[in-house]
């Protein structure tokens, strides 16, 4: 597989989150009964006229901005045509030669640690266009029908230029990009949702080979973990093909998730195929200079920016800072509890290994967590003010993601307030000490596992409320004695 070096390229869709659609005054909002999100203009019926939303073209402008693109002062939109069942007008319309943004490029992260390395992924083009339908299956009857709501909800599609080089490459650009669309509130950039997906061009070539190999196109990934598996699978398949003497067939794919297999679909058709011709029911679109730096002036902090400032203003490292700010909802989350308990540090640490580690495992997002910020900040400084310990506060932090308490009634009903009255814990470690003799005996011979396991019987006697420096510096005082 050395022998072998892959080119990789996306075409990324994002759903722009504007309330209507690109044409008409439906809603965008997912999930309704088929066909409710539906009139004239999107169904395609005669005689109707589209109408384009204003927002679509402010939020692609917005998009390419923020990927460092130049912006079209001049560009139209184009009819796409082909027949499908989920397109109702059988054409699509896009735009072909004279798309909005161009010639942008965005940084990517590669890696972890030592092997971690930058990279500048050039952007070839972003342009707006309309989402189709959906076909829905139905394996029990066998009939497949078809749900409109989709169709003419706004897209942005993303190409980018063939700079990837691997599956790991792939899935950063794709995280940058996740980052910069929900930064920019141009998406919701819900994968599972289909409101964020790509394709995946592919060819590999032997190594010092000038010319790129054929490529073949993976259609309609929507998750990390899909793009990843798709990937490495057409590397193989495609260097066993040649391997074997064969040759690679340009060609329209899809990959199975569940059974991490990739099968060809049909050969892939050339642009000439689309017959593209200029929309004859839309102006084109032309946008001046105050227009768009008005934008540009609205622009955001983007995720690389704000990672700088967690850096120099809080202290933080360059792993966390970046950890904290990929997702706009977690860099949110930090500041607000931070606004609240001033502790960055601590703040910075519950998220980045409890916080994510019980998203992680109960598979959910930083929205939908029963934590708030403010609850995490009480925590914070219950613990700062010795209230509770470290210990306990782990505990608490447990049940709060279960059922979102606010962590200072959790320590009122379960009596866990820490036990910092010198006087109680010298009765307990005086207790603790006169019931094993044999560990006391083993301390003074020098074996320090045996104060290890005193403290141990203490807190386990107090429930580890007890106070620890306290604890410790009491049972030193009284052993040495
Ligand atoms: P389309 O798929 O609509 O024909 P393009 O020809 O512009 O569009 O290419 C789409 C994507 O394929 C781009 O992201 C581009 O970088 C990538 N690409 C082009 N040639 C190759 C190749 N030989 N190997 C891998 N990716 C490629
Ligand atoms: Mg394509
Ligand atoms: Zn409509």
């Amino acid at each position: 597989m050395n022998d072998y070096e892959v080119i990789i390229g996306l075409e990324v869709h994002a759903e722009l989150s504007t309330n209507t659609k690109i044409y008409c005054n439906c809603t965008t909002e997912f999930g309704a009964d088929p066909n409710t999100h539906c009139c004239p203009i999107c169904t395609g019926m005669p005689g109707t006229l589209p109408v384009l939303n204003e927002k679509v073209v402010e939020y692609a402008v917005k998009a390419g901005l923020a990927m460092n693109c130049e912006i079209s002062r001049f560009s139209k939109q184009d009819r796409k045509n082909y027949f499908y069942p989920d397109l109702p007008k059988a054409y699509q319309i896009s735009q072909y030669d004279l798309p909005l943004c161009e010639h942008g490029n965005i940084e990517i992260t590669v890696g972890k640690d030592k092997e971690k390395y930058k990279k500048n992924i050039g952007i070839t083009r972003i342009h707006i266009e309309e989402d189709a339908g959906k076909l829905i299956h139905d394996a029990f009857t066998g009939d497949t029908l078809v749900d409109l709501n989709r169709c003419a909800v706004p897209l942005i599609e993303i190409v980018s230029e063939p700079d990837i080089r691997s599956a790991d490459e792939a899935v950063a650009y794709m995280q940058t990009l996740k980052s910069i669309l929900e930064y920019l509130e141009v998406c919701d950039c819900k994968m599972q949702e289909g409101s964020l997906r790509c394709d995946v061009n592919l060819s590999v070539r032997k190594r010092g080979q000038k010319e790129f190999g054929t490529r073949t196109e993976t259609k309609n990934l929507n998750s990390f973990r899909a793009i990843y598996n798709s990937i490495e699978f057409e590397i193989k398949r495609q260097i066993e093909v040649l391997e074997n003497g064969g040759k690679i067939i340009q060609e329209t794919r899809r990959f199975d998730d569940v059974k991490n297999i990739g099968y060809a679909m049909r050969t892939k058709e050339n642009a000439d195929d689309y017959r593209y011709f200029p929309e004859p029911d839309l102006a084109p679109i032309v946008l001046s200079e105050e227009y768009i730096e008005k934008i540009k002036n609205a622009l955001p902090e983007m995720p690389h920016i704000k990672k700088e400032r967690y850096m120099s203003k809080y202290g933080l490292p360059e792993y966390d800072a970046e950890q904290l700010t990929a997702s706009k909802y977690v860099a949110k989350f930090f500041e607000e509890a931070n606004d609240i308990c001033n502790n960055p540090k601590a703040v910075s640490n519950w998220i980045m290994s409890d916080l994510f580690r019980l998203l992680n495992e109960n598979e959910i997002e930083i929205t939908s967590c029963k934590i708030t910020s403010e609850n995490l900040a009480k925590l914070i400084l219950l613990i700062d003010k010795g209230t509770i310990s470290s210990k306990i506060a782990k505990q608490i932090f447990e049940e709060m993601f279960e059922n979102g308490k606010n962590p200072e009634d959790i320590v009122k009903e379960k009596g866990m307030t820490q036990i910092s009255d010198e006087n109680a814990i010298k009765e307990m470690v005086e207790k603790v000490v006169s019931n094993n003799p044999q560990s006391v005996t083993d301390y003074k011979a020098g074996k320090d596992r045996a104060l290890g396991f005193l403290v141990g019987q203490i807190m386990k006697e107090t429930k580890g409320k007890a106070n620890p420096q306290i604890v410790n510096k009491m049972l030193i005082e009284i052993l040495n004695k």
